[in-house]
């Protein structure tokens, strides 16, 4: 059985976890589900939005699922104070709870899925894209200074360890997941230090994986691809920022935010969970889509080593979502969160519902 570190969160986050769950459960897979608190509602009921409880449980499962948390007030910070950290020692402090659990369980890349599916209206077609980013470093590494009034300057951090560690675990993420093709993207023809490391390094990991071809690509030149020829994209590993921007961009691509699975894979701990916030205009009326929650549920079985409940779940979702009588209104239809997750749940059942 695995234990997993269960995180409703606040808006859209309770209706979409519990039809993931409904959806998990559907396969068979044996999974003991720790109930924690954790976001807005736990800063209501328990005055921290990271219980000390729920960070020192989460590491312990290590494997997380959670539905998107309320972001922070501007100047609140998330200090919590893990089972086993002596008294004596400093906290760490955060931003976010949510950066907080991803930091604490060694977090070094965040995971984006995107892709299009048959039968939903997108901007683009053909795009099936692993969006693989570098977390603790680069740009937002936040370290900023003013020159006088007018001038202000960031550092930009790039280190050998963790471009190392981000680009092996793209290449064996591919490996596991069957996927032909590693890009690291990058600019390295402007910024021949930092992101000259990162490239040199991929190319020196990618050695390693005779069997998975790789290539690097200008990050400008990326962003147009992913427009004019969507399907040349497999795997594609940045650093931090670049990251960023194309997840976003990917995911708009997809047709929906609503689509977008990931994950945060840590030495410690991995986080599973969707692109998206908490989606407060829609949250409590029941027209969520649940979807990307779902997917972050497979990628977790696949980490969990639970491949055949990862694709039974894939194959139902896209299966289902080439019916537009299931799609959730921001993919342009009128179904619920309930019918999308039950007609997944009939396709893993063998029960066709149609
Ligand atoms: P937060 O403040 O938590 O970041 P937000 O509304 O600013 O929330 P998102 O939650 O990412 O940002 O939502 C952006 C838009 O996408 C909203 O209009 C939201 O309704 C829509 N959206 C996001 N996720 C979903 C989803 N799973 N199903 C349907 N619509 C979604």
């Amino acid at each position: 059985m695995h234990k997993v570190a269960l995180m409703k969160g606040d808006g859209i986050g309770p209706e979409i976890v519990d039809a993931a769950v409904q959806v998990i459960e559907a396969t068979g897979v044996d999974i003991d589900w720790i109930h924690l608190e954790g976001g807005q509602s736990a800063r209501k009921k328990l005055g921290a939005s990271l219980p000390d409880e729920t960070l020192s449980t989460y590491l312990e499962c290590g494997v997380g699922f959670k539905g998107p948390f309320s972001v922070e007030m501007e100047d609140e910070r998330v200090t919590p104070r893990p089972r086993g950290v002596s008294k004596n020692k400093q906290p760490r402090s955060y931003n976010s709870a949510t950066n907080a659990l991803r930091r604490e369980g060694g977090g070094f890349a965040a995971v984006r899925l995107a892709r299009n599916y048959r039968g939903v209206p997108a901007p683009i077609h053909g795009l099936d894209v692993v969006i693989v980013r570098e977390i603790n470093e680069d740009i937002y590494v936040a370290s900023e200074y003013t020159v006088e009034d007018d001038t202000a300057v960031a550092l930009k951090i790039i280190t050998r360890k963790a471009s190392e560690a981000v680009v092996r675990f793209a290449f064996e993420f591919a490996k596991r997941n069957r996927r032909k093709r590693v890009t690291a993207v990058h600019k390295a023809n402007v910024l021949k230090q930092t992101d000259g490391l990162f490239v040199r390094v991929a190319r020196e990991i990618a050695c390693n994986y005779p069997e998975i071809e790789f290539n690097d690509r200008f990050v400008d030149a990326s962003c147009a691809m992913i427009v004019s020829n969507p399907s040349w994209f497999d795997v594609a590993v940045m650093p931090n920022q670049y990251g960023d921007i194309m997840s976003d961009l990917c995911a708009a691509a997809a047709g929906s935010l609503g689509l977008g699975a990931g994950a945060t894979y840590g030495t410690q701990a991995c986080l599973f969970e969707p692109v998206h916030g908490t989606a407060p205009d829609i949250a409590g009326k029941g027209i969520a889509n649940p979807v990307s929650q779902i997917l972050s549920g497979a990628l977790m079985l696949r980490h969990l080593g639970e491949e055949q409940y990862a694709a039974a779940i894939e194959l139902a979702v896209k299966d289902v979502l080439s019916e537009t009588a299931n799609h959730t209104p921001d993919l342009g239809g009128n179904a619920t969160t309930q019918k999308i997750t039950q007609a997944i749940v009939d396709r893993i059942s063998g029960h066709n519902s149609r």
